[in-house]
């Protein structure tokens, strides 16, 4: 059984759009998985620490028949390769993949929250995955396009087609 599985990515450092465009190549890789769309990119300024560069984000949308702890799993192992660097709580970052909705499911344990704790927070997540699915919604029914109207703007700017292949 497969289920539809929707990650955002996120990096501030070292290319981040480069960072982005491997990170979807290297999600589509993932076994028993497939890549049903991908969004565009977008620019946000950073949440917390202002000095800090400009953060680039985007979302991919999964088919997949890993388990939502296995596909964890195969998230920060790419994050590691991209050799993710963290040195302080929403600072810069080579690479960010959260697993922000899967299928209908909702799960909260210490290594897991799902549907992602600060997606209704963050446009920079919510207006890719309306770019992916304009009708998708969370397990409790709320649409995502309706946390898009109610979340604060980021200064969320999309990036021209150039600059993500
Ligand atoms: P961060 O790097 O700030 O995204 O946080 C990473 C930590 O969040 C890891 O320890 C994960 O186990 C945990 N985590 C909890 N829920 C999620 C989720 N839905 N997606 C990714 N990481 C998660």
């Amino acid at each position: 059984m497969k289920t539809d599985a929707f990650i955002g990515l996120g990096s501030n450092l070292k290319d981040p759009a480069a960072q982005l465009a491997m990170a979807v190549a290297e999600l589509s890789a993932l076994p028993d998985t497939t890549l049903v769309a991908q969004s565009p990119f977008y620019a946000s300024s950073p949440v917390g620490p202002q000095d800090q560069p400009d953060f680039v984000n985007g979302a991919v949308w999964l088919s997949t028949g890993l388990a939502p702890h296995t596909l964890l799993d195969q998230l920060q192992a790419i994050e590691h390769a991209h050799g993710r660097e963290r040195l302080k709580r929403w600072g810069p970052r080579t690479l960010d993949l959260d697993l922000l909705v899967f299928g209908n499911l909702v799960l909260n344990d210490n290594r897991l929250t799902v549907p992602h704790l600060e997606l209704p927070n963050r446009d920079f997540v919510l207006q890719p995955l309306l770019d992916l699915k304009p009708d998708l919604a969370l397990p409790d029914g709320t649409s995502i396009a309706t946390l898009r109207e109610q979340c604060p703007d980021n200064r969320l700017r999309k990036l021209p087609p150039p600059d993500y292949p």
